[in-house]
């Protein structure tokens, strides 16, 4: 029986982990929940996992659990994914919050020694180098991705060693706008950049998906899950979503990871690795009724999210973070109305010409640099 702890419960991928747990009962128990807006959803999630840990946003949503759950662990506020992360009993913790706002749990992850199932890419992204770091002085530490590519690299990656690999191929279904050209894309509405072709996941993540950032984001995650250059990591366009990600070696052999496109799959393996558990929730791929798997390669012009994040990698040091923060905060405001969509690469682009990358060694400076980058971009754009 392992013990678990989900952050960001209430959200797409929280809620597909839940579903994962409750068909592998005599598995996994769950230790630990947080939820943020969603108070409705997460008090059913309580009522059903009985956590003796939970974390919220506001005092209030605090006090309203406490009277229906009075022997709860309950913590509120801005540190309450840290404050859940270090106290909780727990064998995983899987995050799945949108957002950098998850590295602190991460970090208490790590230094607990535990395993972390991630969803939560950003926190790779802004703080890659230093959560390395700091793996590497907690050996008994490790990741697990769950982002479905970096689940499939990670599984392609046992087909030779590291120092064999010729290439990783990163996949993109190429998300909603797929074929437009920039001049399509100026009147891009909020409810035609939240449909996703293929995948069914919170906002956040399908309008990084629409402007291929997510794509970028994940190169930059696997850059830091893998140890692997950025010279040697390419993205292709695979609108089918079957094939998860491949790892070509240096013999020019290729190994791939194929399933079906539901993200419980790499979650299930993050939670059982190394071992694999009967799938329950749904068939096998019938490769008959697959007409065909295509790929082509990614319109870099047009969808500039992949370049500008290839770039914030090869600099390195802070400005991931800053590249990170700019988007989370550009999509936020584009979601409000405030911003088109091409403005969300104006925005990162801006911000980072206007960074000067530091060394991020040390969190305090990552979360500097993500701090100071969310607040020039609200004063910047707000209005
Ligand atoms: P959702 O928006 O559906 O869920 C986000 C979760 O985080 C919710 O539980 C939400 O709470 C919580 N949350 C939001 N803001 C905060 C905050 N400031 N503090 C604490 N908690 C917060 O996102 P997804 O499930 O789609 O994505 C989660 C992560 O997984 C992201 O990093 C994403 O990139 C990654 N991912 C997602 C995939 C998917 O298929 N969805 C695929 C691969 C990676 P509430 O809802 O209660 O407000
Ligand atoms: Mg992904």
């Amino acid at each position: 029986m392992k013990t678990i702890a989900l952050l960001g419960a209430t959200g797409s991928i929280g809620e597909s982990a839940l579903t994962v747990i409750r068909n592998q009962k005599e598995k996994f128990t769950v230790t630990g929940l947080s939820g943020y807006s969603n108070e409705a959803l997460l008090t059913r999630q309580i009522a059903e996992f009985r956590p003796s840990h939970v974390a919220v946003s506001t005092k209030e949503i605090r006090d309203r659990l406490r009277e229906t759950f009075p022997f709860l662990h309950l913590y509120y506020g801005e540190n309450a994914l840290t404050e859940l992360a270090e106290a909780a009993p727990y064998d995983i913790l899987l995050t799945a919050v949108s957002g950098a706002v998850g590295i602190g749990a991460t970090v208490a992850g790590i230094q607990r020694e535990k395993r972390i199932a991630l969803a939560n890419k950003e926190t790779m992204v802004a703080a890659g180098e230093y959560i390395n770091g700091l793996l590497s002085r907690h050996p008994g530490a490790e990741i697990l991705p769950v982002d479905s590519e970096h689940s499939a690299i990670f599984q392609s990656l046992s087909g030779g060693a590291k120092d064999e690999v010729q290439r990783i191929l990163l996949t993109a279904s190429g998300g909603t706008f797929r074929g437009k050209k920039r001049k399509d894309l100026e009147n891009i509405t909020i409810d035609e950049a939240l449909t996703h072709p293929t995948w069914k996941m919170g906002k956040k993540i399908t309008v990084d998906s629409s402007t291929l950032v997510n794509k970028g984001l994940e190169v930059i995650e696997a850059r830091h899950l893998f140890q692997i250059p950025y010279e040697k990591i390419k993205v292709l366009i695979h609108p089918e979503s079957i094939v998860h990600s491949m790892v070509e070696y240096r013999d020019r052999c290729v190994i791939a990871q194929l399933g079906n496109h539901d993200m419980k799959l790499p979650i299930q393996y993050a939670l059982t690795y190394p071992q694999r558990l009967a799938n329950p929730i749904f068939e096998g791929l019938d490769f008959v009724k697959l007409k065909a798997l295509t790929f082509e390669e990614p319109d870099r012009e047009t969808f500039r999210g992949l370049d500008l994040a290839y770039e914030a990698g090869r600099l390195g040091g802070t400005m991931p973070a800053v590249m990170n923060a700019a988007n989370e905060v550009a999509v936020s405001l584009f979601l409000r109305r405030k911003i088109s969509f091409l403005a969300i690469y104006d925005i990162i682009e801006k911000a980072m010409a206007r960074h000067s990358p530091q060394e991020a060694s040390d969190l305090g400076t990552i979360l500097m640099a993500d701090k100071e980058t969310r607040a020039w971009v609200n004063k910047t754009y707000e209005n």
